[in-house]
């Protein structure tokens, strides 16, 4: 046996799983289908910005990541507007509201990825391997193995971390249900004439809403704007001027002009949920088990707590001497993440299908309902918590100040 466990996919997920295992020297060897990454901060922002929840938060500081990400590069919003195209109701969101100095942060997914890496792989307990397509499942006595274009790596359990289009969950036999939701998300980053005043702003559009994502710099926002195929194509084919008009236009001006823009990538949208999270040593986290509409910046952070679950479950066991792979063990964090991440999904897709109805009376009850929502401060004040992942069965790490054990001590 290689290790006590192989976690296969090194994207948000699969690093901070082998972060919050290696920590507490569970040995575990990481396999990455992509080259080596390229650990020179990025100059330029990525195309995708992350919102992260103050429970990811927690989650990376449990594990003494959270202080490494450069300050200057970590955007914040205490506030959030709320807003749709078909009519004048609006909700509004304040931090302070619940004692909170920020509703999230935005990281640039590729600098997390770049900054948290070249830590994690100073853990005396974990291996990382570039460039290794894990292509087959090959099972063995008390062991799974996972076979590479080099070699069968085995360990008592098998983490998939492998993304949406998981091909280890398909080896597995692990079925999905799926939706296409027939939309696109474009996603960039862009600087506007308006401060954005560490505010993250959406509006719903008729085909989609427009997310406006407050970034470090004042000016700086990440957009994720998710519309019709079609539509997205378009946006993504047309000059920068075009861009920055239908931007602007689209957004209603809230941030004045859109001035500059850097480079455009498309995602195409769909839900994905797997039906079982677990077989005998081998068990699904982040988008390999749900994949989500990004339309509340969600994918991530439900990822991060399937990890810090999964953690505690496995420690657990760990303390106790019981096999990590075990059926039994796993179907413990089965029961805690799979019915809240499925009601979670459900949740976003209700809201994407309500926001783009338009026969009335919809809208004009949809406004409504955003006013009252908008005044009634207990509501507000739990779609906050929740949104924010502050409630429910939380795993200790992302509580706040939770997991302080799970220190990273560096290699010398
Ligand atoms: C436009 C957009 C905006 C978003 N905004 C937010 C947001 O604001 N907040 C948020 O929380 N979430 C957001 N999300 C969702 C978030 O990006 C995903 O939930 C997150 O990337 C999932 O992480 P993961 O590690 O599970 O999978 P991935 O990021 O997909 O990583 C999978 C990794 O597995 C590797 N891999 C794949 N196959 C193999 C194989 N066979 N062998 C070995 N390695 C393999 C890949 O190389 C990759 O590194 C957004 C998504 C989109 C599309």
């Amino acid at each position: 046996m290689d290790a006590e466990v192989i976690i296969v996919g090194g994207g948000p997920v699969g690093l901070v799983m082998a972060g919050l295992l290696a920590s507490r020297n569970i040995t575990c060897i990481l396999l990455d289908a992509a080259e080596e990454i390229n650990v020179t901060m990025p100059a330029h922002p990525d195309s995708r910005a992350l919102a992260i929840s103050p429970a990811s938060r927690n989650i990376l500081a449990a594990i003494d990541l959270w202080s490494r990400l450069p300050g200057d590069r970590v955007g914040c919003f205490r506030r959030m507007h709320v807003w749709d195209e078909n009519g004048q109701g609006e909700i509004f969101f304040n931090g302070e509201d619940i004692n909170q100095p920020a509703l999230g942060y935005i990281v640039e997914q590729r600098l997390l990825q770049t900054t948290i890496e070249p830590i994690l792989a100073c853990l005396p307990a974990l291996e990382i391997h570039h460039g290794q397509a894990v292509s087959a499942l090959v099972p063995e006595k008390n062991s799974l193995g996972v076979r590479t274009a080099d070699r069968i790596f085995s360990a008592r359990l098998v983490i998939a971390a492998d993304g949406a289009a998981s091909l280890t969950r398909d080896l597995a036999g692990i079925v999905t249900r799926r939706n296409d939701y027939r939309q696109t998300a474009l996603a960039c980053v862009a600087r506007f004439a308006d401060g954005h005043g560490e505010v993250a702003r959406q509006r719903f559009l008729t085909d989609g809403p427009l997310a406006l994502l407050p970034m470090a710099g004042p000016e700086q926002c990440g957009i994720v704007w998710s519309t019709s195929t079609q539509y997205a194509e378009l946006l993504h084919a047309m000059n920068l001027e075009n861009f920055h008009r239908a931007l602007g236009q689209r957004s209603e001006h809230c941030l004045g002009e859109a001035l500059e823009s850097g480079p455009r990538t498309l995602f195409p949208l769909q839900r994905i949920e797997a039906e079982d999270y677990c077989r005998e040593r081998f068990v699904l986290i982040g988008d390999a088990a749900h994949n989500i509409h990004p339309l509340a910046g969600m994918g991530a952070n439900l990822g991060m707590l399937d990890a810090a679950c999964l953690a505690q479950v496995l420690n657990a066991a760990r303390e106790k001497n019981k096999d990590l792979g075990g059926l039994h063990i796993l179907r413990r964090y089965e029961r805690w993440r799979r019915l809240e991440n499925r009601i979670m999904s459900m949740v976003m897709e209700g809201f994407k299908y309500l926001f783009e109805e338009q026969t009335p009376p919809l809208p004009m009850l949809r406004n409504a309902g955003l006013d009252i929502t908008d005044s009634i401060a207990p509501l507000k004040h739990w779609l906050m918590r929740q949104a924010m992942g502050l409630s429910g069965d939380l795993p200790e790490a992302a509580r706040q100040n939770g997991g302080v054990k799970n220190k990273v001590s560096i290699k010398e």
